[in-house]
């Protein structure tokens, strides 16, 4: 079966060898303190560096998953209230998560329309909030911020913390690090790698303002004291860690392929009107790395069976738009050929009216 599923997803093929090479290597059976363990994480720190072109001065960690980092934001960042931009389900989820820990009354929401291009006027009403949430990549619905967003919020409101979920973008497209102090991605959408770990990405800014609260495994302020030392406060995914070395090592992350490629799957949609149509109207908020093709349930339900007897697993619509619409992902782990043979499945399945 090829999985077009946004996450988890389609695993690099690399990754079947590499997970030999790790255990063959012995340091699955490393104690988290040893130099061996520190060389690797490293080592894993240090590509993300240059691969992804993070700057030097930031500190990268390791957690479980990309909500492990809503909660460490809204538990060591926020100082006073949080403002949350979003319009869809992950963002939404973040919202009500950092609510229930800061209170209703510290967690202000701006949500925004599926088509709307968010401009920095948009935002006029922070009012005191300290933290800004931007969701860079709605998974759930296939949009993204406008280009240049972060960048002119930033110089707008150069005191504002500005948090990036960039859970579907980081590793897929390259993203303004020093625009934002924290960026968070789990690795099984754009890193091909199986769930179970998050990368989180924090500007110089971010030690000096978080609050120590020892009594939590991950107080980020405890986080920054053990990485000093390249350890996390906890026993880490090191199977992860050392994953994600080898596919960061043996791979080219330019975008420029992945972007043409969104672009050719979304001329390819428009151009074939019998599979649905694009949910997201407006080219300029469309993502890179996941598209939704919204139809109705009789033809989405059978898109999807026969897609599946085909051999190619497409993803389920999510949150407000399960019902109502099928996702594509087009994450980096995903080939060209396989990309080609679903479209060239798709086209053709209309002709032979197998649809
Ligand atoms: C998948 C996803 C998440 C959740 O990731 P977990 O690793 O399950 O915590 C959060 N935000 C976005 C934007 C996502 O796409």
């Amino acid at each position: 079966m090829k999985s077009f599923y946004p996450g988890p997803s389609t695993l690099f093929p690399e990754v079947r060898h590499y997970l030999t090479e790790v255990y063959d290597s012995g340091i699955l059976s490393v104690n988290h303190r040893s130099s061996e363990f520190v060389a690797l994480s490293q080592s894993c720190i240090g590509l993300l560096k240059e691969k992804l072109q993070i700057p030097e001065d930031y500190t990268l960690f390791f957690t479980s998953s990309a909500t492990e980092c809503w909660e460490i934001i809204a538990q060591s960042l926020v100082i006073n209230q949080s403002c949350h931009v979003y319009n869809g389900a992950f963002g939404e989820k973040w919202a009500d998560v950092t609510q229930e820990i800061i209170g209703k009354e510290n967690c202000h929401r701006l949500p925004f329309g599926l088509n709307e291009v968010l401009q920095v006027q948009n935002l006029e009403s922070l009012d005191g909030a300290d933290l800004l949430a931007l969701t860079h990549t709605e998974t759930s619905n296939a949009t993204c911020l406008p280009e240049g967003f972060i960048e002119s919020v930033r110089l707008e409101y150069p005191q504002l913390f500005i948090a990036v979920d960039a859970t579907s973008a980081m590793g897929g497209v390259q993203l303004p690090f020093v625009s934002a102090d924290i960026w968070f991605a789990s690795v099984q959408k754009c890193f091909g790698l199986p769930a179970g770990m998050a990368i989180m990405v924090c500007s110089p800014r971010v030690r000096e303002r978080c609050g120590s609260n020892t009594k939590r495994y991950n107080d980020l302020s405890a986080m920054f004291d053990r990485m000093d030392a390249w350890q996390t406060t906890y026993t880490p995914n090191v199977l992860g860690i050392a994953l994600l070395a080898k596919v960061l090592a043996g791979r080219n992350w330019d975008d420029t392929a992945l972007k043409n490629r969104a672009k050719g799957l979304y001329d390819f949609t428009t151009q074939n009107p019998q599979l649905g149509s694009l949910l997201i109207a407006e080219p300029s908020v469309r993502s890179h790395t996941v598209i939704a093709v919204q139809a109705p349930e009789l033809l989405l339900h059978n898109i999807k069976t026969q897609a599946k007897q085909a051999g190619f697993l497409l993803g389920n619509g999510y949150g407000k738009w399960a019902k109502e619409t099928y996702r594509i992902a087009n994450f980096p782990a995903i080939s060209d050929g396989d990309l080609e043979a679903l479209k060239g499945w798709l086209k053709n399945a209309f002709k032979n009216q197998i649809i």
